[in-house]
């Protein structure tokens, strides 16, 4: 048996560190927003270059705060992309504003610059590239369009913690950004946490506010908030896994290139990476056209393997109303082929050797 991804493994590495400190923070009862949580938001912002990093509850939540904070609302577009998780445009809706889903490159998966210009209007407000599958989009583009535009830039980083492009980290490029830390990312928690970023001192005191019921001061309230905050017991959790990133995303990426050379000759297109940044490969994603019948070989030796994502988000029911007769032809031939198999740091080169021998044997 293969797992999607092995936190066993993973956890058996850092057990000692995150016991020791579980332990400690049970003894201090200081559960909320206290000293780790504190320090990994030192130790993200100088990881990941940025100004401010604030723990929220969910990368959902980081999304969500992220638009509110850049004063994103009612009557409001911001372009991105269908081919994601449902979070990315759901944060939209959530602050009143529409989503509006283009097309993506077909060799990235990641959104199409040229698309986005294509759909800018007078209400276009901000865009919200997704890095997908841990590959940084083209930002020298996005970055360039929306300068041109006066428009927004928030990303959503959910899946690409350590990338970057150019020596910049994913969401230090932005005006802001989100991270997700659910347990299967890169960077993941024991349970569901996220963190919000900015280089804006104005946008990190709003979003210090909306993550907690609109308070700077204890029950002075200057807002209506959240709650939307990272558990002190998760930031344990974390810190002990963000000293070990580098480490992890390297592991990532030998065992994403062991499997591309070894499925070179097959009849199969395997990840591309554009060069323009570090794909930290969240996932190992591939096309084929008998995806059916190589997940089949797959399962019936109990190797992980999962289409991301089956329906792209113009075609889910709950997008229904904004988005019927929408055509996205790259998106959906993606969606049609697309398939990924286990990817993590303790991903061992005779697993993948088996992995791959398993998809030869369909060819
Ligand atoms: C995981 C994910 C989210 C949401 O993160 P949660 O922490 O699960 O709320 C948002 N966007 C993308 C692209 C994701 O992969």
């Amino acid at each position: 048996m293969i797992p999607m991804v092995n936190l066993k493994a993973q956890y058996t590495e850092i057990k000692d560190e995150v016991e020791q400190g579980l332990a400690q923070t049970i003894e201090n009862c200081s559960f909320i927003l206290g000293p780790n949580v504190q320090a990994f938001e030192q130790e993200c912002a100088a990881y990941l270059g940025v100004k401010h990093a604030l723990g929220v509850a969910s990368g959902t939540d980081a999304l969500h705060l992220a638009l509110l904070a850049e004063g994103i609302g009612k009557g409001d577009e911001v372009i991105t992309t269908a081919f994601t998780f449902i979070a990315t445009a759901e944060a939209i809706k959530y602050v009143g504003a529409t989503p509006v889903f283009v097309d993506i490159d077909p060799r990235t998966f990641n959104i199409a610059p040229e698309a986005i210009l294509k759909a800018i209007t007078s209400r276009t407000k901000a865009v919200m590239p997704v890095h997908l599958f841990g590959q940084p989009a083209d930002m020298a583009q996005i970055v360039e369009i929306c300068q041109e535009h006066d428009l927004k830039l928030i990303e959503d980083c959910c899946q690409s913690f350590g990338a970057s492009v150019n020596g910049k980290q994913t969401g230090a490029i932005g005006d802001s950004a989100g991270f997700s830390f659910f347990p299967s990312k890169n960077l993941g928690a024991f349970g569901d946490g996220g963190l919000v970023v900015t280089h804006s001192d104005s946008t990190a005191a709003k979003l210090k506010q909306l993550r907690n019921h609109g308070s700077n001061v204890r029950y002075y309230h200057d807002i209506i908030g959240y709650n939307s905050r990272l558990d002190e017991m998760q930031a344990v959790i974390l810190r002990a896994k963000l000293k070990r990133l580098e480490q992890y995303n390297e592991g990532r990426r030998r065992a994403a290139h062991l499997y591309s050379k070894l499925m070179a000759d097959l009849p199969l297109t395997t990840p591309f990476e554009d060069g323009l940044g570090v794909h930290v490969y969240h996932q190992y994603t591939l096309l084929s056209e008998r995806r059916d019948e190589i997940m089949q070989a797959l399962q019936a030796k109990q190797i992980g393997c999962a289409v991301y994502y089956p329906v792209p988000l113009h075609q889910q029911i709950a997008f229904k109303e904004e988005c019927e007769g929408m055509s996205l032809p790259v998106t959906e031939s993606v969606a049609a082929n697309c398939f990924s198999l286990p990817i993590c740091p303790f991903l061992k080169d005779e697993e993948i050797h088996e992995i791959v021998d398993v998809i030869k044997s369909v060819f």
